[in-house]
């Protein structure tokens, strides 16, 4: 079978003066994922090694570095599913784990499927990963900027227009609404950095998962659609693997990455389902995000409505991972 791997780092506005950190780090998360399918690991390995690259990657919205809740705190999410056997293992509101995804991917070896909170970080103790002090989690840039204001942002202003990303070019969401009363929204090139990645191996596997703190300025204890199956992450054999990201309450609200992989099962190629995922995701709830997906053979697609997502990508007879805004 075809080896694959695609990784994100977050869909939203990325300053310009970013993008080279942003290309770079899902550069090297694709690399550490490619190198674990090319010496024959699994699909749900590769994804794993790629998230925690990104991870403790701290220009990235998950594990160190992450953003922070409107009291302050980095209270993370992850979560990642094996297609073959349907196993799933997520993450919620975690404060003391340096690599939720190495958490979630315990939680996918137990009984469980989602753990949250402090509950979550006793199985941590309980399984031999270390917790840390919450404070390592956090970067003095983002309690900077927390300090500085940053806001829930439950609603934003209307998306910027959209470069081209290959096919990947969907239209903005049609002018977020502001339907529920907030605070003055955070700054736009805030709205980016949640990780995900998308693998398939030699045996035809696939997997996917995705990792995040969340919404900047979010309410303690809000969860996205990061840790939910169907929701920010899905994979099965045969049809697809996607993470997504974006803002999250729409996304868990249509299902999406369960969505996507459905288009694909209906005879869309990868390219298409990724695209026309996130056309309804703009279409029906004025939603804003992107999303990485394969499909079975190991084809890419990758689609986003806001102004840029940060993307990396390889696959059998490249020599280097391919990145992207
Ligand atoms: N989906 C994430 C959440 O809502 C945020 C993001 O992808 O930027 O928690």
């Amino acid at each position: 079978m075809a080896l694959a791997l695609v990784v994100h780092g977050g869909a939203g506005a990325i300053a310009a003066e970013r993008f080279d950190a942003a290309r770079a780090g899902c550069r090297a998360a694709a690399l550490a994922g490619w190198r674990v399918l090319r010496a024959g690991g699994a699909a749900l390995d590769a994804v794993q090694a790629a998230i925690v690259v990104l991870e403790d990657d701290p220009s990235f919205n998950a594990g160190t570095g992450a953003v922070l809740t409107a009291d302050g705190r980095a209270q993370l999410d992850a979560g990642l599913m094996d297609g073959r056997t349907l196993e799933v293992g997520a993450v919620a509101a975690v404060e003391r784990v340096k690599n939720p995804v190495a958490l979630a991917r315990q939680v996918l070896r137990s009984r469980h499927v989602l753990l949250v909170g402090e509950g979550a970080e006793r199985f941590a103790g309980a399984h031999g990963i270390a917790l840390c002090d919450p404070a390592d989690l956090v970067t003095p840039a983002r309690r900077a900027r927390w300090r500085g204001g940053d806001l829930a942002d439950e609603d934003v202003v209307a998306a910027p227009a959209v470069p081209a990303v290959g096919d990947g070019r969907v239209g903005p969401a049609p002018g977020r609404r502001r339907s529920r009363p907030g605070p003055t929204p955070i700054r736009d090139e805030d709205r980016h950095g949640t990780v995900g990645a998308v693998a398939v191996d030699g045996e035809g596997r696939t997997a996917a998962g995705a990792s995040t703190g969340g919404i900047a300025g979010k309410h303690p204890g809000r969860v996205g659609d990061t840790p939910l199956v169907g929701c920010g992450f899905y994979a099965e054999d045969g049809l697809a693997g996607v993470s997504c990201t974006g803002h999250g309450e729409d996304f868990t609200r249509l299902l999406l990455a369960r969505r996507a992989a459905e288009l694909v099962g209906a005879g869309l190629s990868a390219q298409a389902a990724a695209s026309a995922a996130i056309r309804l995701l703009g279409e029906r709830l004025h939603g804003e995000g992107g999303l990485i997906l394969l499909d079975a053979a190991g084809r890419v697609g990758c689609a986003r409505n806001t102004g840029a997502m940060a993307y990396a990508y390889i696959v059998d007879g490249m020599g280097a991972p391919a990145a992207g805004i």
